[in-house]
């Protein structure tokens, strides 16, 4: 069996007037993300880190964000797409890790419901989901809360 790894880095900006979404849930926060999807930064993340798995290219090369048809997306709708092309390549999904930065609101209490809601959408094991959040010690864009960031890296196996 054929493993390989990826690896994905995603960045939005936090903005009043717009609602969180992060790992496919709505979170109540006074601030949002700002994208041409529903920025969903952990999603991003790890859709960047599967393609990079399969060597398939980036989010923004499947999904522009100059199309209208991607415009205030579910970020869920985008990783549905990324499983299946990872699929018809042959691939399988191993499991995935992911780190997300944010000073503020506090995750821990949100995150199974996000490994939950991730599972789905991949067709894997909540088990096979790490999500973890730091804050960067009000340090740095996501310290100051002009945004938030996300790393995730995921395996793949050619069986
Ligand atoms: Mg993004």
């Amino acid at each position: 069996m054929k493993t390989r790894v990826g690896f994905g880095f995603d960045v939005h900006r936090l903005v009043e007037g717009r609602e969180l979404w992060l790992g496919g849930i709505r979170i109540d926060h006074s601030r949002g993300l700002l994208g041409h999807s529903d920025a969903d930064v952990l999603i991003h993340a790890l859709c960047d880190a599967l393609l990079g798995a399969a060597n398939m290219r980036d989010i923004g090369f499947h999904f522009p964000d100059t199309d209208g048809e991607y415009k205030g997306i579910d970020s869920k709708i985008l990783l549905r797409k990324t499983v299946e092309l990872i699929r018809e390549k042959g691939y399988a999904i191993g499991n995935t890790d992911i780190t997300l930065c944010a000073e503020r609101p506090k995750l821990n209490p949100h995150i199974p419901a996000m490994q939950h809601c991730l599972a789905e959408c991949m067709g894997i094991d909540p088990d096979d989901i790490s999500i973890k959040a730091t804050t960067t010690e009000q340090l740095g864009f996501t310290g100051r809360e002009e945004g938030m960031a996300a790393y995730a890296v995921v395996l793949i196996e050619q069986p």
